[in-house]
């Protein structure tokens, strides 16, 4: 099935080029063969707009190639190296359960890396066993999803496959592999692998083939690299400005997974806020809050702070002038989050000119919220619908008085009110992958082989923003007792 009619058939169209770095970077290698792959579950829109045949990537030969087991024709599989701040220590890492197939060039000449999670062992497995199971990966495929229906920059999923193996892990799961497709899969954690174990010359490969890849406006500008970091700080200010307006929390947000090309990477231990509270934590293994969705603009600046530390050599020669030069770039990324996060605030409240007390009139709201232990994407929702009512937070005389200085501010502007309920329907998702309800797709999915509920959840988080009534059973909130939730690194 490698050959090239079939190849062609399935749409493939693979190129390899960051096999032309330095071979320190990256690993060549075919991963352990699976038992049984079956599929358990194909994006086909995503395919589709991959340049892919859907229907042809259910065939057996496909699924073979989603599982590892046999290579598509023009993929050079690789497990790349990085290193990465974990909770703030040092480690040096790389793919140790994934491998990179290549880069599927799409019909519109984009380039995405298609990954396979889950894979087996590779040079960087460390004690690991290379394999995921089945529930973190389909959890991964809604989360992914979800991000990019609310139109967030995300990697996403194309397809998980059961590969018919057990892992142990404290107890026996069924395996899976996640084929991952992304912008790239160039990390913080590259760059500071390159940084602490390879040449200058290294470093300077891998920044222009950075540059290349995610910036080639500024490729050839004199000041190349100092552009680089201003342009990685600048879509990571986006970025989180974008996770804190709808209440993502990812989790464990080390350097080494944090992506170059601004997109969302890595689902571990990540979910949505349910009641407002900045010290929100869900992860099971961040016991002092450092991932805390208060924290994560403060985090981002930390990582982002490694990352310019790796450019140091390569920004000027003289060291003081370098690190100045950093410093002054690190300097914009408060401002910048910061006029996202208002702007995205405004918008949803409603506001289309900017008057000086609107943040006030923000984190008012936001600071009842979180004294009435208010769910945060239902308070928006219920602004949205004008339906204000039936908690304890909105039967409080301060909301009261809130609500009638909002409603006086949305009077100081020129939009109508359809105006104000259309921009407020665009920004405040009606629905989010609430935590029990992803559980009980997964449950349903892995241990009862149904699939259902979990398309039907997938259905609705694609268009978020529609406020449709079949939307309103996914709005409702988890018994008290199915809090508080956790989650797990799912490795
Ligand atoms: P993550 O928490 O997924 O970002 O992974 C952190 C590091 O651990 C990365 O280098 C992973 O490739 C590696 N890793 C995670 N799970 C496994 C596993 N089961 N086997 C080998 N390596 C793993
Ligand atoms: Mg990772």
């Amino acid at each position: 099935m490698t050959d090239k009619k079939a190849t062609i058939e399935l749409g493939w169209n693979f190129d390899n080029s960051y096999t032309t770095l330095p071979k320190s970077f990256y690993s060549r290698l075919s991963p352990p063969p699976v038992h049984s792959p079956k599929l358990a579950i194909l994006n086909e829109s995503l395919a589709k707009s991959l340049g892919l045949n859907a229907e042809a990537l259910q065939s057996t030969d496909a699924v073979a190639m989603l599982a590892g087991n046999e290579a598509p024709e023009g993929a050079m599989p690789i497990a790349q190296a990085y290193a990465g701040h974990q909770f703030g220590h040092f480690t040096m890492l790389g793919d140790g359960r994934a491998l990179l197939l290549g880069e599927q060039i799409t019909p519109s000449g984009e380039r995405f890396d298609i990954q396979l999670k889950g894979s087996g062992r590779t040079p960087y497995s460390r004690g690991g066993d290379g394999r995921a199971a089945l529930g973190p990966m389909l959890r991964e495929y809604i989360i992914s999803e979800a991000m990019h229906g609310l139109g967030i920059p995300t990697t996403r999923s194309l397809a998980v496959v059961t590969t018919g193996e057990s892992i142990y892990r404290e107890s026996e799961l069924p395996g899976a592999i996640l084929t991952r497709v992304a912008a790239s899969h160039i990390r913080v954690g590259t760059f500071q692998f390159a940084a602490r174990w390879c040449s200058i010359e290294d470093l300077r490969a891998l920044a222009d083939y950075t540059l290349q890849r995610h910036f080639p406006e500024i490729e050839t500008e004199e000041n190349r690299y100092l552009l680089l970091l201003k342009g990685v700080i600048k879509r990571q200010a986006e970025l989180i400005a974008k996770w804190q307006l709808v209440g993502f929390i990812h989790g464990v947000m080390n350097t080494d997974n944090m992506a170059i090309s601004g997109e969302t990477i890595d689902y571990g231990p990540c979910a949505f806020m349910d009641t407002y509270d900045p010290a929100t934590v869900f992860s099971s293994i961040d016991v002092q809050g450092r991932y805390a969705y208060g924290n994560q603009p403060y985090i981002a600046v930390w990582n982002l702070s490694r990352f310019a530390e790796t450019l140091l050599p390569l920004l000027h020669e003289n060291e003081a002038q370098a690190v100045k030069m950093a410093e002054d770039a690190l300097g914009e990324f408060s401002k910048l989050y910061h006029s996202n996060w208002l702007r995205g605030m405004r918008a949803k409240l409603g506001l289309f000119n900017e008057e000086e007390q609107d943040e006030a009139l923000i984190v008012g709201l936001l600071n009842m919220m979180k004294e009435h232990r208010a769910d945060y994407t239902n308070t928006f929702r219920a602004l949205t619908i004008n339906q204000p009512e039936g908690t304890v937070l909105f039967g409080t005389s301060e909301f009261t008085e809130w609500h009638e200085q909002w409603k006086a501010r949305l009077t100081r502007q020129p939009e109508d009110i359809e105006a104000v309920q259309q921009v407020m329907k665009n920004s405040n998702p009606a629905v989010i992958p609430r935590n029990h309800r992803v559980e009980e797709a997964l449950e349903a999915a892995w241990k009862e082989g149904d699939n259902t509920v979990m398309e039907r959840l997938l259905a609705v988080l694609s268009d978020p923003y529609a406020y449709t009534p079949e939307q309103v059973a996914y709005t409702t909130l988890p018994a008290e007792s199915a809090r508080p939730y956790q989650t797990f690194c799912g490795t």
